[in-house]
């Protein structure tokens, strides 16, 4: 039997004791007080993370080591954004070990599941499966048809191959379009995910008409707006990290303050690593969140917004967990 000790956290906030377990075995107990015998490893348990917001798909480009224009529009705007060039022109073998280093790099920080937004049509959700066929990271993949417009064919074919659809934001596409993918989604019962008032405020009524069950950004919106989105009981996911490259004002502290859900992110792979406690580790610097706060927002609250019920088996600390180091925040041990 092994032992990790400090303070784990519970959905009730952190509690002081132990974990027992033995490796590929999972947990056997979760006790407060000390335990019998020496520990591994001591400093903060909790569940591994989820990364409710990924490209994966530019993995490749991060390990170019470009000079990359720090621009929203010039980056990763659909369709001529360099990143959507630098996919036309990559092949697949690049494409897939640039996911498969993104894979390793979730593994060794404690990450066990991520939501991928699936750019590249029905062959860009083919080809994340074939990345992950030896990972042992689960997906939450949200597809995307492979032109601006809606096919109602492609849709029903993205479908059966994923979770749902996440889009790029409305200022996109054309209304009527993307109003018939919404609708389709929802008629499927699948996710509807959206970018939303990332760099400029977008029309509040226009995003919630769509009823989308995910919101990624709301960093341009106002007050009333994320308002409504708590109203709605909508998550948003942040990317804190990718805000910082862009330049980008955020309104993490309006969020807070209205209540709404959090959910945080990496983004783009082809600009920071996958790993989402570095985003934890980053906010945790402005002071703003509480670090039980901060761990809640990359554990139980991810798993509670995506429904992981399907995607991950260890939903609490009866199996997969991680132990980060008190003062770097640093994972000290991933359970296997
Ligand atoms: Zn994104």
């Amino acid at each position: 039997m092994k032992y990790v000790q400090g303070e784990i956290l519970t959905t009730d906030g952190f509690i002081t004791g132990y974990i027992s377990f033995e490796e590929n075995q999972g947990v056997f107990e979760v006790r407060k007080g000390v335990p019998p015998e020496k520990p591994i490893v001591k400093g903060f348990i909790l569940p591994t993370f989820v990364n409710a917001h990924i490209h994966i798909g530019d993995s490749f480009i991060r390990d170019k080591h470009l000079k990359l224009p720090c621009n929203v529009k010039d980056l990763v705007a659909p369709p001529y954004g360099l990143k959507h060039r630098l996919l036309k022109e990559a092949s697949e073998q690049e494409i897939l070990e640039g996911i498969q280093m993104s894979l390793g790099e979730m593994t060794n920080s404690g990450t066990s599941c991520f939501c991928d937004f699936r750019e590249g049509g029905l062959i860009g959700i083919f080809q994340l499966r074939k990345a992950m066929k030896n990972s042992s990271v689960d997906s939450v993949i949200l597809s995307r048809p492979s032109q601006m417009t809606y096919e109602k064919e492609e849709l029903d074919r993205l479908l059966q191959n994923s979770n749902g659809v996440g889009l790029s934001s409305i200022s996109d596409w054309e209304p009527a379009e993307i109003e018939k993918i919404s609708k389709h989604v929802r008629k499927k019962k699948k996710l509807f995910a959206l970018h939303a008032s990332e760099v400029v405020r977008e029309n509040i009524d226009r995003i919630l008409d769509l009823r989308p069950n995910l919101l990624i950004h709301m960093i341009a919106a106002t007050k009333a707006d994320l308002d409504r989105v708590n109203d709605a009981n909508i998550p948003i996911v942040v990317c804190p990290r990718s805000y910082a490259f862009f330049h980008l004002k955020n309104n993490l502290a309006l969020m807070k303050k209205t209540g709404v859900t959090i959910l945080l992110g990496t983004d783009n792979a082809m600009i920071n690593t996958p790993d989402v406690g570095e985003e934890v580790r980053f906010l945790h610097n402005t002071g703003l969140f509480s670090l039980e706060e901060l761990l809640t927002k990359v554990t139980y609250t991810p798993r509670k917004a995506l429904n992981l019920d399907d995607c991950i088996q260890g939903r609490d600390l009866s199996e997969k967990f991680i132990v980060l180091e008190r003062d770097s925040l640093k994972p000290l041990y991933v359970s296997k």
